[in-house]
Order: C-alpha cells, then sequence, then structure tokens
C-alpha cells in the first residue's frame, strides 16, 4: 500500500440483457423471498433477545424485510465495555494491517457483494437502481478507498527535525483514547458505512446505532467487514431506541466522540446531553454531525432554461427528495418564470414512481409512515394556504406503500414555511421575485433558513456569478454553479455544511479521517 493510487468507482448502468442486471435480479429476488433476522452484535456475542421489530418495503409495506431487536440499556454498557477493551488492542494492530482490511473490503464491495448491497438498498430503503448503485456500490466503495487514500497522503507530513543526527520530531497518529458512538440515517447505506468504519479505519472502536429503516443494507456492511478480517468487538451493531442509546452514550465517562447524520432537534439534543455530562469525561468527546437542509436553487435571468429544468427535478425529486442536499425552495425571475414553470411541469408529468424493483420507475416510496405524515402534512397545508398554488402533484396514496408524487408549489410569501423548514420529501417550492430586485431577493437565500447545506445559482452572466460567490458564500457548504444541489462525489466533492446543517467536516474530503486521530508529537533525542 506504500503508492496507494485512488479512482472513483464506475457507476453501472444496469441495461437490459446486461450482467449486472442479471445478478441484481436474482439478489433482488433472494432478498425479498425472506425476512433475514438481524441480531444485536456486541463483541463477539450475536444477540437476538427482546421484542422483535421489522423493517418493511417502504412501496409494499405489508411485506416483512428484516426482523430485529432493540438493545437494552444493559446491552448498550455491555457494548461500551466491550468495545473500550478492543480499542485498545486494535489501535496496536500495525497500520498496514489495518488498512488492508478496508482494502480488501472495498473489492468484496464491487466484486460479488454489490448487488447484496444494492438489493438490500432497493427494497428497505426505496432507492431506483440508479440511486442505489450511486449510494451503496459506487459511493460505499470511494467512502473505503479515498479514506485509506487521504489517511496516507496526511501521515506523509512529517515535522521538521533542524539536527536530525541529535534529534527527531514525529507526529504519531493514535485512535481517540474511549469508545466512538456512531449514529447513521436511512438516506444513504453509504453514510452508515462511513460513519461506522471511518473512525474504525483510524484506531478507533464503534458503537453502531443503525438507522432501523435502513437496516439490513448496514447490517450487510459489517458482515462484509468481518469477513474482510475485522475483529470483533471493533464495531459493534446495535440497533436501538434514539433516546435509550442517547442518553447511554453521553453518560459514559468514556465516550470519546459521536459521529452523527440525522436530524436537528436529535444533534441538538445529544450536544446538550454531553454538555450537561462534561464534568465526568475522561475527554472532551468529538462532536460530528450532518443535519439536513434547505437547499435552493437560484435562478438569474442570464440562466440556461434547459438546463435549470433538468437540474432541478433531479435535484429536487431523485429519491423523493430525501437526500440532505436535494433542492427543495427555487428562486425565480420573473422574466424566466414561464417557460421554467411550464418546463418543470412537463418533465414532473413523466415521472414515473413506484416499485424501486421496477427498473423503469423514477422513484420509489419515502421512507415510512412517519414521513409520509410530514410530507403530506405541508401538502395539506399548502392546499389551504391562499398564499400556494399547488402547480403539479399533490397526491399521495399510502394504502399499500407510502407514495406521494412530486409535488410543485408556488408561494408569494418568500418566507412561508415551505420556503423555511426542511421537508425532507418530493416537495419543490417556487418563488417568483421581480427581475428589478434581484439584490432583494439574492439577500433573502442566506437569511429566510437556518441552513447551509447546499445550493445552486444558475447563470451565464460571469459578473453576477462574482458577486453570487461572494454573497452566498456562508449559505451553503456544497455550492454548485449551473449545476444541481445533489450528487457530490468522494475525492471530487468533499460534503457538509455550516450553520445548524452541521459541524462542516467534510465526509469525502481529507480532513474527515483527521477528525477521528488524537496525534501525538515526538521528540527523540539520541
Ligand atoms: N452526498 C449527497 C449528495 O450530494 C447527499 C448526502 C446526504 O443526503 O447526506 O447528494
Amino acid at each position: 500500500l506504500q503508492d496507494f493510487e485512488v479512482q472513483n468507482e464506475p457507476v453501472l448502468g444496469y441495461r437490459a440483457g446486461s450482467r449486472e442486471r442479471a445478478e441484481l435480479v436474482t439478489e433482488l429476488q433472494r432478498t425479498a423471498d425472506v425476512t433475514e433476522e438481524v441480531p444485536i452484535v456486541i463483541g463477539d456475542e450475536y444477540i437476538k433477545d427482546g421484542e422483535p421489530r421489522y423493517q418493511v418495503m417502504p412501496h409494499d409495506h405489508g411485506r416483512k424485510l428484516a426482523k430485529y431487536y432493540y438493545a437494552s440499556d444493559k446491552m448498550i454498557q455491555k457494548a461500551i465495555q466491550v468495545s473500550s477493551d478492543a480499542q485498545k488492542r486494535w489501535d496496536r494492530t500495525p497500520l498496514e494491517k489495518r488498512l488492508r482490511i478496508w482494502q480488501v473490503a472495498a473489492e468484496m464491495m464491487a466484486g460479488e457483494h454489490r448487488q447484496r448491497l444494492n438489493a438490500a438498498t432497493m427494497l428497505g430503503q426505496s432507492k431506483s437502481v440508479v440511486q442505489a448503485e450511486i449510494d451503496s456500490a459506487a459511493e460505499l466503495i470511494d467512502f473505503f478507498r479515498f479514506n485509506i487514500f487521504f489517511l496516507k497522503e496526511n501521515a506523509k507530513y512529517q515535522p521538521i527535525s533542524e539536527s536530525p543526527s541529535v534529534t527527531r520530531n514525529s507526529l504519531r497518529f493514535r485512535g481517540l483514547d474511549g469508545f466512538v458512538a456512531a449514529i447513521s440515517p436511512f438516506n444513504f447505506t453509504a453514510i452508515g458505512g462511513n460513519l461506522a468504519y471511518t473512525p474504525a479505519l483510524m484506531g478507533n472502536a464503534v458503537i453502531w446505532k443503525p438507522s432501523d429503516t435502513a437496516l439490513l443494507s448496514n447490517w450487510r456492511i459489517f458482515n462484509i467487514m468481518r469477513e474482510a478480517g475485522l475483529p470483533a468487538g471493533v464495531v459493534n451493531f446495535v440497533p436501538a431506541d434514539g433516546p435509550t442509546f442517547g442518553r447511554n452514550i453521553t453518560s459514559s465517562p468514556q465516550l470519546a466522540g459521536v459521529n452523527f447524520t440525522g436530524s436537528v432537534p436529535t444533534f441538538n439534543w445529544l450536544w446538550n446531553e454531553v454538555g450537561k455530562n462534561l464534568q465526568n469525561y475522561k475527554n472532551y468527546p468529538r462532536l460530528i454531525g450532518e443535519c439536513g437542509g434547505k437547499n435552493y436553487h437560484f435562478i438569474h435571468p442570464t440562466a440556461d432554461v434547459q438546463s435549470v429544468v433538468t437540474s432541478t427535478i433531479r435535484s429536487a425529486f431523485e429519491y423523493c427528495g430525501q437526500k440532505c442536499s436535494a433542492c427543495s425552495r427555487m428562486y425565480l425571475p420573473r422574466s424566466l418564470a414561464d417557460p421554467i414553470k411550464q418546463g418543470l411541469l412537463e418533465e414532473r408529468a413523466k415521472l414515473k414512481i413506484g416499485n424501486p424493483t421496477d427498473f423503469k420507475i423514477f422513484a420509489g416510496a419515502v421512507i415510512d409512515d412517519k414521513a409520509f405524515a410530514r410530507i403530506t402534512g405541508y401538502i395539506k397545508n399548502a392546499k389551504n394556504n391562499p398564499k400556494n398554488t399547488i402547480l403539479g402533484g399533490g397526491e399521495f396514496d399510502d394504502r399499500k406503500g407510502y407514495f406521494v408524487q412530486p409535488t410543485i408549489i408556488e408561494t408569494v410569501d418568500p418566507l412561508d414555511k415551505l420556503m423555511v423548514e426542511e421537508i425532507f420529501g418530493p416537495v419543490l417550492t417556487i418563488y417568483v421575485y421581480e427581475d428589478k430586485d434581484l439584490s432583494k431577493a439574492l439577500a433573502l437565500v442566506g437569511s429566510s433558513t437556518k441552513f447551509a447545506l447546499t445550493g445552486a445559482v444558475f447563470a451565464s452572466d460571469k459578473k453576477f456569478l462574482q458577486t453570487a460567490l461572494e454573497e452566498l458564500k456562508m449559505t451553503a457548504g456544497n455550492f454548485y454553479i449551473n449545476d444541481k444541489s445533489t450528487g457530490s462525489v468522494v475525492g471530487q466533492q468533499p460534503f457538509g455544511g455550516g450553520r445548524m446543517s452541521g459541524t462542516n467536516d467534510k465526509a469525502g474530503g481529507p480532513n474527515y479521517v483527521m477528525r477521528w486521530t488524537t496525534p501525538q508529537s515526538i521528540k527523540e533525542t539520541f
């Protein structure tokens, strides 16, 4: 691994008649046919205990994909003990040996396990084949390979030694002293892999609480890592009730860090609990979080209409708007409003929503009953609010699956809650500004929400683009010019945002790995 070269994993096409399509169809069948039992894993103990719970298929919620259990307080305490012990051994394992496991796992994910991961992601998280492939195949593999690369690159820097024959200075990268809790979301299988295994790569032991609604895909990652050679106890797989898990980890003196992706209220709650417990910790825990957004597409009068339409449809509606980066508010100049609205409505009408295993659909169902209630609540409110007009969509049906049609709403109030609050569903809200009020409209982008995750501006006017870059500097951790606000690629657009969108530690970037190490400076005198 001396000169480890790294490249993004190619995204496969799944054309009719292709080998990957045939393999995926077989795996979808196998995965759908059984309700897999997923245990809690603490060290080398596999526990199936307590009241059974089920992960269902969002597009057909009567069908059970996996059976699982919640860890009790006692089990979480045990996991804390086991991981703190495992960490001491793991951190002493030579770096090359550790990296090799990640490399082997990445090859397994790219090869024989690819379609098992995709099948679990499609059936369990309702992703279309394209969305599964860019997530549970390409991005997951990229996280594993690039993090090896970033670790090696970062380790190349060694401090200056002025007289090397007398003294030598060096930096040693140790894992954190204690355990790391990884709390991952449903919307990207790859994020689960990154949150749990990047701290582990850096020499930490991890207690991983996967999302209930991404359980099977996450469980498959866990198994690949064990098969690739990761010792028991380094990552512990601990599905649990959120508050129970949170209380146990934050009250442990051994807590060394939290790696979180999820909602603002949950991250704030964790941060407060850590604050309350501060006197008890051995170290200041690292708190790393990514918590959503209210991402914008801002359209200038010189924008290219066709590219605005295509990009916005994809950003707002791919995966039903359930990417943290999805566009959910759009600012349109009056001079382009008609052709863009018309284009959006035409494209919207073509989107097919349905069973994610049907290769022709554009998007599947939203993740669960809670999401369905939240999203349709916003739509129902909009129908009753005279300031809002439903331009397209607005229908929903949860009899079989949690289906919400892509919905486009126009509002005359730029501070309407549709323009301010995160909906996390297939709802795009448009506000039309008068061309003469361009600067006022631009100011609204940053002043109207607490988030700053992603954003895009569309314009051909170079001077305006310069202004936008400056004015919108703090409104998006990932900023796009003439492209959609979604689709960041590991190693290409490191991902994360500021304000209430998180700590902006940039997953898929060179600094992320360094958040999980506590370096030691060593001066040796000969
Ligand atoms: N990296 C993804 C994108 O740019 C979003 C990740 C997330 O939803 O947290 O689309």
